[in-house]
This record gives C-alpha cells, structure tokens and sequence, in this order.
C-alpha cells in the first residue's frame, strides 16, 4: 500500500479554472425545488441529477422505491483498486418561512463570496462537489484512480425511511469497500472535520391514565390516583440526581472508549466557559467531571422532551387530571439498539408502574467506524492536502444520521467529510455557502477518490 500523496497540481489548476462553470451549474442545480416533505420537484430533480451524473460519465439511473426514487450510479474503471460509495440526497427541506428570506429560495444569490438557496448546503452543494471532483479527473486523467458508486437518495429530510430496505434489497449495486458522505457543517472555528460516528435515537411516549375523566381535587382528591404523579415517580427511578440512567441493564452494551478515541476527543476545541455564557448556564448537566465532547459521543442520554397533562393556564385550577403524558428520547452509542433499549424501558415500566403504557416512535440505531480503519489515513490526507491543515477527527456525532444501514447492514466502514461552513443556516431561512469551500469541496472530492487509488489493490 503507497502512502505518497498523489500530485493533483493538474486537477486542482483545472478546478480553478472552471470554477466559474463550476459555480453556474451548482445555481442550475438548486434553484430546482425538490422538498421531500410534499414532494414538490422531486421526480424532476431526480431525472435531472442523473442527466447530470451520466453526462459526467457515472452511469446513472433512478430507481422508484415505496417512497421517493434513489438515483443510482458507479463507475468501476480499476478492478482491484478500492471502491468507494459516495452516499448524498437530493431532497431539501421546505423553505418556510419565505418572508424571512434576503433572496427567495429557489432564486440563488450571491452575496459576501456566499450562494444563497435552500439546499445548497444540505445536501446539493456538497454531493454536487464530490461528481465535480470525478469530472474533474476524468477530464485531467481520462479514467477514476478508484472504483466509484454513488447513491442520492430523495428522502433523507424527512427520516430516510426506505434507506433499509433498500439497501438490503440493492446490496451488490451499493456493496462498495467503504462510504463517504458529505453533509452537515465543518467545525465551529471553521476546521474541517472527518466523522467517523453518529449516536442513534429511539424515540418513545409513556401515557400514564387515571380516572375516566378530569375530576374536582376537593371531591376526588385521596381517592382517585393522580397519572401525573405515577409519571413523575416513574420518571425518578429511571434516571438519578447524578444524571445516571438507572433503567436496569441502560449500560450494558456501551462499549468503552478507545484509546484512539479518548485522545481525538481531547483535541478537539472547545471553550466550555463561552458555552456556559452563551446558554447563560451555571453548570453543565450531570455528571459534572464529564469532558465536552465526551459527554456528546461517548455516552447515551435520557431526555424528557415534554411532560403534559392537568392545566397548565393562568391562575390556578384545581382539577385531578385524568391523563398524562412524557415524550422522551434516548440517543443510543456504540453497541446499543434501538430494539434492545426500547425491550429495557418496557420491562422498566412493567417492574415499576405496570400500569403505564410505553408507546415506541421509531429508531435510529449508532454507527462507529474505527478510528485506526485503513481508509481513515488516506482520506485524512487528501483533507490536509486541500484545506493546508489536519482536519479533526470526530469519534461521534452528538446527532443521529442513518450510518448503521452502511456500517451495521453493509458492515463497511463510513466516514463523514463535510464541506459547509459552519453557519450554513441548514434547515433555516438564508441557507448558504461559501464558495470558496463548494470549489474546495470539489478538490477534497478528487483528492479523495486519488488518495483511495493510490492504496491499490487490497
Ligand atoms: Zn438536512
């Protein structure tokens, strides 16, 4: 296996010659509507990104599936040689509130060396910089250094929810040796980052219920139970005052921390002082000598995202509520589940307050790729090459992406490699990016894919 960058002189001069092409089709690209959420454009941003990839040369195609169509592609120019997928989505989040908007949203604009748009960010510019990496080296090279597939698929903002099945059922057209994706934000001090893992997320309600209606506190109050109590007791044996979750086994399956780990997390910058200020927070939740980015990657949470039930009004009311309700979440690490964790909060309950129900809302399960995996040297040092410095290397996402379908039901390693600036605005009115890290984004693409070729035939 060769260790020697590559030379890409020719291919990044040819990036910045194109790059006011580069630009121009980035903006053809995203003032395409395609929100997942009601379908607006999709069919047609489909069509559109796989003319666009065949045109590249990537054999493309649009596959329908039970929800929106995936967009399909590869090109497998050197048997032997690595193959890597490149997984992005072509869908975007609605673009509401519209008044709130500089420039419309499907009439992008530039402004301060940024292009304002919905999804220019998340995800068009960034999965539109990695096909322009490939274009770039097959107009330099004439042929890709590596095997390459790519999946786009249109449902990602609204959950992934057919990722699964598909990737079961298209296992020899995704099965590639590794999947890079790039999506989300650089780091805050504008860093690049490499992510090597996401938490997962299973999300649940406990309904508890009392009498058959609202009761008088006065008439009823000593002889019908009260839910909101049985919730709030219920709730108290499920996590301490020392921010341990005490749901019989919750611990079993999180796997320790490498060593590798332990010192990527302490790498990585953080002013825990300016934190505090900006929330206007005394402490940090418990436990309190947990590290920063420890306490986001390494361990699972317990949250109580709403706790209803009685009045909540102005003025008192003296009622005995009938029902009650928590909504919570649990972001699962490394080696739990979904399906595990959800099986320990049922037989919680069930010891507990046997007659609450536990309603399950869906799961994400983690994903971890190890941080010495061969793959990870190489796409560090394409990285470097680009942006001049190392980027940091992040064991975890505190958030939950759909990684596992690559790493648990694929078993491949994935590796994140985002390319927006870290105010993006994702998801929020005055989405942009800069362009200076869209043509950046297309030479990490090329370094990557050369980077990968240059490990040969495993
Ligand atoms: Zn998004």
């Amino acid at each position: 296996m060769s260790s020697t960058t590559p030379d890409l002189d020719d291919v990044f001069a040819y990036v910045d010659a194109h790059r006011r092409e580069f630009i121009d089709r980035l903006v053809d690209y995203v003032r395409r509507p395609s929100i997942s959420a009601h379908g607006q454009g999709i069919a047609e941003v489909a069509d559109y990104i796989a003319g666009v990839m065949n045109r590249i040369g990537l054999n493309a195609r649009v596959v329908p599936t039970a929800g929106w169509p995936m967009v399909l592609a590869e090109r497998l120019d050197r048997p032997g040689a690595p193959t890597v997928l490149l997984y992005g989505h072509y869908d975007v989040q609605p673009p509401d509130p519209l008044e709130e908007w500089v420039s419309p949203p499907f009439e992008p604009t530039v402004r301060n060396g940024r292009l304002y748009a919905r999804g220019v960010g998340d995800n068009k510019g960034q999965h539109l910089a990695q096909m322009l990496g490939l274009e770039s080296l097959l107009a330099c090279r004439g042929e890709l250094p590596c095997n390459v597939k790519l999946l786009l698929e249109g449902e990602e903002e609204i959950g992934s929810p057919q990722m699964p099945a598909f990737v079961r059922e298209h296992r020899d057209d995704v099965m590639a040796d590794l999947v890079i994706t790039s999506d989300g934000p650089v780091d805050e001090s504008g860093r690049s980052r490499v992510l090597f893992g996401v938490r997962g997320v299973a999300s649940f309600e406990l309904r508890a219920r009392g009498a058959s209606r609202d009761l008088h506190s006065g008439n009823w109050g000593g002889v019908a139970p009260n839910p909101i109590w049985t919730l709030v007791q219920l709730l108290a044996t499920m996590k301490n005052a020392r921010g341990e979750v005490t749901i019989e086994g919750f611990y079993d399956n999180v796997l320790p921390l490498t060593g590798l780990e332990q010192a990527a997390l302490e790498k990585l910058p953080v002013d825990v002082e300016a934190v505090k200020r900006s929330l206007d927070l005394a402490e940090l939740d418990e436990p309190v000598e947990r590290g920063f980015f420890e306490r986001l990657s390494a361990w699972p949470t317990f949250t109580i995202n709403g706790l209803h039930g009685g009045y909540g009004g102005p003025g008192s009311k003296t009622v005995l509520p009938h029902e009650a309700v928590a909504k919570c979440d649990i972001r699962l690490v490394e080696a739990q589940t979904g399906e595990e964790i959800f099986q320990k909060v049922e037989a919680h309950v069930r010891r507990h307050a046997p007659g609450v129900a536990v309603i399950r809302q869906g799961s994400m399960d983690p994903s971890k790729t190890p941080l010495d995996s061969p793959y990870a040297a190489p796409i560090r040092r394409a990285v470097a090459a680009v942006q001049g410095e190392e980027p940091l290397v992040v064991p975890a996402l505190g958030g939950s992406l759909p990684d596992y379908v690559f790493t648990k039901l694929l078993g491949i390693p994935a590796f994140g490699v985002p390319y927006a600036n870290a105010d993006e605005s994702n998801h929020a009115p005055n989405e942009n990016l800069e362009l200076d890290r869209f043509i950046n984004g297309i030479k990490t693409g090329a370094a990557m894919i050369s980077e990968l070729g240059a490990m040969g035939g495993r």
